[in-house]
């Protein structure tokens, strides 16, 4: 068994600075010490594990779109190089990893390796530090055969890469699935769950990520129209509109639905979502979502913001625009949402 390890930046291999948390932890020869002393459990040698950095490493609060695209270059050179490793783990950053996690589940529906996504809240040299077991899991994981497909390995559990959120800035349980079940739970021995049952509706190859115009806003009590209008101004190419319960808007609120009905107009798609962790968001269970269902506003299901706006960027890589793009919102592409209860 061959996994190849993608460091991409993050707090886990930060170091201090007079100006903060830098990347510059000597990331080989932790692994190494790490592998030496077999704590994944399993018989996985320094020589079965493979180490780069991608250039420049960065804090993921600075990631792109442009960023998920050089981690899938990355990942697809090796995928089709010589030896190419039978599992991949990417070290990231914490604040932005569930937004990559989702981005890398779109654009590799082909890859025949799972991919797994890591990090930690405290950088590796710390007393104390989430680190080791963040990575021993993920390497556990790895070579488990159990898994495909992207998942997010986070505070002893296993969760879908598309389907995780960054619940905590300072737990160690820093992730979780609101709308999902974890695939596993670490222990002894690890509890797995079903494998969910991930419809991959996006055949062929994908085109890449590249950094488009997506606002996300969210709703509050008492927002005017005027305040919406001008939130939207110029036109960005896609709106992900966060508002409350399953997807309603406030219906009252004179000339709210007509600013959301002139985007869907000028080919705008326009996205609903929720503030809940947890939703199924249906536009139409109410007659304040009703108004924007009818103006032609998509629902995101049970899908979190990070799986919604990696989706957007995805699609609008793709070329898709406007009721096009809106139709593949309630579409699964990678398993990142329920299709149906039923
Ligand atoms: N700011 C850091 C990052 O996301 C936080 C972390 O890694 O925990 O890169």
């Amino acid at each position: 068994m061959r996994i190849h390890i993608t460091y991409t930046g993050g707090t886990i291999g930060m170091v201090d600075s007079p100006h903060g948390l830098v990347p510059g932890a000597d990331l080989e020869g932790w692994l190494s010490t790490l592998l030496g002393e077999n704590a994944t459990g399993q018989d996985l040698g320094r020589e079965d594990v493979t180490l780069t950095a991608l250039e420049p490493l960065i804090d993921s609060s600075n990631a792109t779109p442009e960023s998920w695209q050089l981690i899938v270059d990355d990942l697809r050179a090796r995928a089709t190089g010589p030896n190419p490793p039978d599992a991949f783990i990417i070290l990231h950053g914490t604040d932005t990893m569930a937004y990559t996690s989702a981005a890398l589940s779109y654009a590799l529906t082909d890859l025949t390796q799972p991919v797994i996504v890591t990090g930690s809240q405290l950088p590796l040299g710390v007393v104390g530090s989430d680190a080791a077991p963040n990575v021993t899991g993920a390497l556990r994981a790895a070579v488990s055969g159990r898994i495909n497909g992207v998942t997010l390995f986070f505070g002893h559990r296993l969760l879908a890469g598309n389907r995780a959120t960054k619940t905590s800035a300072w737990a160690f349980r820093g992730f979780d699935s609101p709308s999902v079940a974890p695939l596993a739970l670490t222990g002894a021995p690890w509890q797995w769950s079903a494998p969910l049952a991930c419809a991959h509706g996006w055949e062929g190859t994908a085109l890449p990520y590249t950094r488009h115009d997506v606002a996300v806003i969210d709703l509050v009590p008492g927002i005017t129209a005027a305040r919406l209008k001008a939130m939207v101004t110029p036109e960005p190419e896609v709106v992900i509109l966060r508002a409350f319960g399953v997807g309603n808007v406030p219906s009252d609120e004179p000339g709210l639905t007509d600013v959301v009905a002139g985007l869907i107009e000028a080919e705008v798609a326009v996205v609903v979502t929720s503030q809940c962790h947890q939703a199924e968001v249906v536009l139409g269970h109410y007659e304040t979502g009703d108004a924007i269902a009818r103006a032609g506003a998509v629902g995101s299901r049970d899908m979190t913001l990070e799986a919604v706006y990696a989706k957007v960027q995805f699609l609008l890589a793709q070329g898709l625009r406007g009721a096009e793009l809106a139709a593949w919102i309630e579409r699964s592409i990678a398993g990142e949402l329920t299709e149906s209860r039923d």
